[in-house]
């Protein structure tokens, strides 16, 4: 059979469906999802996203049958409206929008008024009985197409439309009148004859131009950006979806307008949106005039809402938000417009949401009974969770900033979350600028060229557009603090400065504050405090109960836990962390690096007199001076996570880390050790290694000074018999570092149990004594099976791994791996998300071969990539049996896990 490229929908079915999104992108799989439920939408056809692929992969040309298929659809549109496309009396005129996979809001392109010429015009504006609105039309499609399709900016025809404004003496474009319009579509053609262009009057000129078009929108440089920002990969390829179109600019009793079944921001089970009146589709995404609220209870002031000018449509529209969200059992985010008073739906999708709503979303959707459990846990994005921990203001000195008067202004609150930084009017400046400190991006609205400045800001400001517009919705899926609309405040690009009334003008580079949950916008630097969640559960402040956001922040974690069958663990060397990680629900400690307890001032110089000591006895000396050190801080950490696994590595890094670097620090370390100034700067240099991070560290520097790690282990085992007669449970595992052979696991492990069991048999009490092993060398997953022999768990140390497997260092590859990910060389950076095809395999190797020896042998992960998503879901498919990660990723950890252990159960919602 001749493969299926075209998709038509139309007259209540559909051959398209919501789980086709592949094919026919999301715009696409949501209308014929609709249009078989029931929904009024506008009859159309997707032509497919392999359509898009074979474009690229056949030097931007289209299948054969393509044509003759998309006629033939065409015709079933021209049957079923009643209108032929062309036809000079009744034309059919059609939209031809993009449609990926994932949403890319805005970035590719979009024409409306398609099939208008200089005939059709005349029998639009006949047949509408309204020549205004038939050259409005034709003059925006001019516009549009010369933009998207012939590459002319529309800056010149803007320049245009706002000139004829002035000359009429009218404010709104819909109060130029039809014949100044017809001299407008005059000019706009003498706009493209000038740039040696020329506009097609055949109609299907105009559709493959435009299709071919979109399909080319594709690669334009914001949706790659984008597509890289949100981890879309490039060779999905987006559909074309042509359909009839309906008009929300035929005067007063039409509109156009999108709404959130939710709040997109909080959560809020409240049907909310913003419509244009007398207005056309993108003029509401855009941006470009401030919307109105659709129901009642939004309405600020004297604005109308739709719920009031149109009721019975409204009423319509409630309807089919219901009847939308109990089909998806989930907050839809759609475009409707009403042509005549009638109600169509153009488009339906799951809403973008931030955090905040996101996790409120799914708890009150298992409430009502909609979803379960699991599916609310599949369906929050883990990094999402990460927002619920971000400050927010302190709410005294905000309540000071404002009885001072420093309130700039309100706005919507678009994303939620307290942001503080200096004033960026622009993205390039917000790029730059961000390097040397947090940064507010205000702007009068954004478009999808600002991608990358809204990214590297801290929040985003603008004083124009709706929460549909562009800033809100990209800010959400960022997470990024916003406020959008705070219409009092004056941008003035030219001048570089923001004006609001009463107030002096702020310039770039000054501090502004802005609170994305309130929409207040505060001059100057507000100081912010920790969310309610750290309140709750860090610090006391605030009661359980009476928090929301942790209550349902905990439900939807405790949910997580009863599915994830990895453990989560924490990278903690403190009590401090420790106790922050057990809080946020870390099940143990996966890695304590020791060293890090040895930078504290008195402890330091210590530690250089062991490295410098001239002999063993300078060396043991210096040594058991640091032992009452270790041991109060194991002491801490085991009284915090009593009955918890605890693995506590011994040291890591090459000596020269600590080592004194200044004159000042060697004088001082000389004078403590009665040595001769230059006597230890020989020292020093001696020590000196060209390749620290593949020389004298680790295991290694046991190997050579094993007192170091006796004195290390004695404080272990002392302080986890001391607490033990206090009758808390503690469990030390001990781990050995960097170790690549089997003769350095063996010798240092028997050290590790002759020292325990000296200590243990002191003390009276009884301590299991653990010893495993990191794996980060790639060696040693490959002989994995002959350390199993030895070691009774292994940890994968998955940082130096990666370092090592790619032989990048972990500290100097910043200078060309954005290139390399740029280039796509890379798909990621390897150290931020594991490397699942290099080293992916050596840890899927070193477990399998580890178990070979020992059935049940513990294998966790420690580096970085333990809390990342993508990496724990990888980690999830070599069963792992935990993963360790610091604190404040413990719940990001915990969640993915579960979603790691669904999608390893094949779960599909
Ligand atoms: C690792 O290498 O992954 C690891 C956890 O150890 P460190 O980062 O301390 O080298
Ligand atoms: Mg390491």
């Amino acid at each position: 059979m001749a493969q299926k490229y075209v998709y038509y929908f139309g007259e209540g079915h559909a051959e398209g469906n919501a789980r086709m999104k592949d094919i026919l992108g999301g715009k696409g799989a949501g209308l014929a999802e609709m249009t078989n439920i029931g929904v009024p939408v506008p009859p159309g056809f997707t032509i497919s996203t392999e359509v898009c692929t074979y474009f690229y992969a056949h030097e931007k040309s289209y299948p054969p049958e393509l044509k003759k298929t998309v006629e033939e659809n065409l015709a079933r549109v021209e049957k079923s409206v009643g209108k032929k496309f062309g036809d000079p009396g009744r034309p059919l005129l059609v939209s031809v929008r993009s449609g990926a996979r994932a949403s890319m809001p805005g970035m590719m392109d979009t024409i409306l008024n398609l099939g208008l010429n200089d005939e059709t015009v005349k029998g639009l504006a006949k047949s509408a009985n309204d020549e205004r609105f038939a050259y409005d039309s034709y003059r925006r499609f001019i516009q549009m197409y010369s933009d998207v399709v012939l590459g002319i900016d529309k800056e010149n025809f803007e320049h245009e439309l706002f000139a004829l404004r002035d000359r009429a003496g009218v404010k709104t474009d819909a109060e130029i009148p039809a014949a100044k319009l017809k001299e407008l579509v005059g000019t706009y053609k003498n706009i493209i004859t000038g740039n040696n262009n020329t506009f097609p009057q055949d109609v299907n000129d105009q559709l493959w131009g435009a299709i071919g078009a979109v399909f080319l929108s594709w690669n334009n440089q914001r949706a790659i950006t984008y597509r890289k920002l949100n981890g879309i990969p490039d060779d999905w390829g987006t559909a074309v979806n042509v359909q009839s179109m309906v008009f929300g600019n035929m005067g007063s009793d039409s509109a156009t307008g999108v709404a959130f079944t939710r709040n997109p921001s909080t959560g809020e089970r409240k049907f909310f949106g913003e419509y244009l009146p007398n207005a056309q589709g993108e003029d509401v995404v855009a941006g470009i005039r401030t919307p109105l609220p659709i129901s009642k209870a939004q309405v600020i002031g004297d604005e109308k809402s739709l719920e009031e000018t149109m009721p019975k449509v409204y009423k319509q529209l409630e309807e089919v938000y219901k009847k939308l969200e109990d089909h998806y059992s989930d907050m839809q985010d759609i475009e409707f417009t009403i042509e005549s008073g009638k109600l169509y739906l153009l488009q339906t999708r799951t809403g973008k949401r931030t955090g905040f709503a996101a996790v409120k979303i799914a708890c009150d959707m298992v409430d009502e009974k909609r979803i379960e459990p699991r599916e609310a846990v599949a369906r929050v994005e883990a990094n999402q969770i990460t927002q619920l921990l971000a400050p927010v203001f302190d709410a005294k000195e905000k309540q000071k900033a404002l009885k001072e008067g420093r309130l700039l202004g309100r706005g919507l609150p678009a994303g939620p979350g307290a942001a503080a930084g200096h004033i960026a009017f622009n993205a390039d400046h917000a790029v730059a600028m961000a390097k040397d400190g947090p940064v507010v991006l205000v702007r009068i609205e954004t478009s999808p060229e600002d991608i990358a400045g809204m990214h590297s800001a801290a929040g985003i400001l603008t004083t124009r557009g709706g929460l549909t517009s562009h800033a809100a919705v990209v800010a959400r899926g960022m997470g990024r603090s916003c406020i959008v609309g705070a219409g009092a405040l004056r941008v003035d690009y030219s001048r570089g400065e923001l004006r609001a009334e009463g107030h002096e003008p702020l310039e770039e580079g000054d501090w502004i504050s802005i609170d994305g949950s309130t929409g207040e916008v505060i001059n100057g630097q507000l100081a912010t405090r920790p969310s309610e969640i750290i309140q709750v559960l860090v610090e006391g402040s605030m009661k359980p109960e009476q928090s929301e956001v942790f209550g349902n922040f905990d439900r939807l974690l405790k949910w997580a836990d009863e599915i994830r069958t990895m453990g989560v663990r924490t990278n903690a060397d403190t009590p401090q962390d420790a106790r922050v990680a057990r809080l946020f629900g870390a099940q143990g400690i996966g890695l304590c690096r020791t060293e890090h307890m040895f930078f504290a001032e008195e402890r330091i110089l210590r530690v250089r007199e062991m490295i410098l000591a001239r002999n063993e006895a300078g060396r043991r000396k210096a040594i058991d001076q640091l032992l009452p050190f270790q041991k109060g801080d194991f002491e801490g950490i085991f009284r915090e996570l009593a009955g918890m696994p605890v693995t506590i590595r011994l040291l890591d890094p090459p000596l020269h880390e600590f080592l004194p670097h200044t004159e000042g620090q060697i004088s001082a370390v000389a004078r403590d050790m009665d040595w001769g100034f230059v006597e230890l700067r020989a020292k020093v240099n001696q020590l000196h290694e060209a390749n620290p991070m593949l020389g004298h560290r680790g295991c290694r520097l046991a190997i050579t000074y094993p007192e170091i790690y006796e004195m290390q282990v004695r404080a272990i085992f002392q302080a986890a018999c001391d607490v033990k007669r206090d009758g808390v449970d503690a469990r030390p595992e001990v781990m050995i570092p960097l170790v690549g052979t089997v003769g350095e696991l063996q010798i240092l492990t028997d050290m590790v149990r002759r020292v325990a069991a000296e200590v243990i048999k002191d003390s009276g009490v009884q301590i299991p004594v653990v010893v495993g092993t990191m794996i980060e060398i790639p060696r040693a997953t490959l002989i994995a099976d002959k350390l199993a022999e030895t070691a009774e768990f292994f940890s994968f140390g998955t940082n130096d791994l990666t370092q090592m497997t790619f032989g990048y260092s972990r500290d100097d590859a910043g200078s060309f791996l954005p290139e390399y990910v740029e280039k796509k060389i890379l798909p990621k950076d390897p150290f931020e998300s594991l490397d699942q095809e290099g080293v992916g395999q050596l840890v899927r190797v070193g477990t399998e071969r580890g178990r070979k020896t020992k059935k049940n042998l513990k294998v966790g992960v420690c580096g970085e990539h333990g809390g990342d998503p993508d990496s724990i879901r990888f980690f999830r498919t070599c069963n792992l049996d935990y993963v360790s990660c610091s604190p404040y990723r413990v719940p990001v950890a915990r969640l993915a896990a579960a979603q790691a252990e669904l999608e390893f159960q094949n779960y599909e919602g």
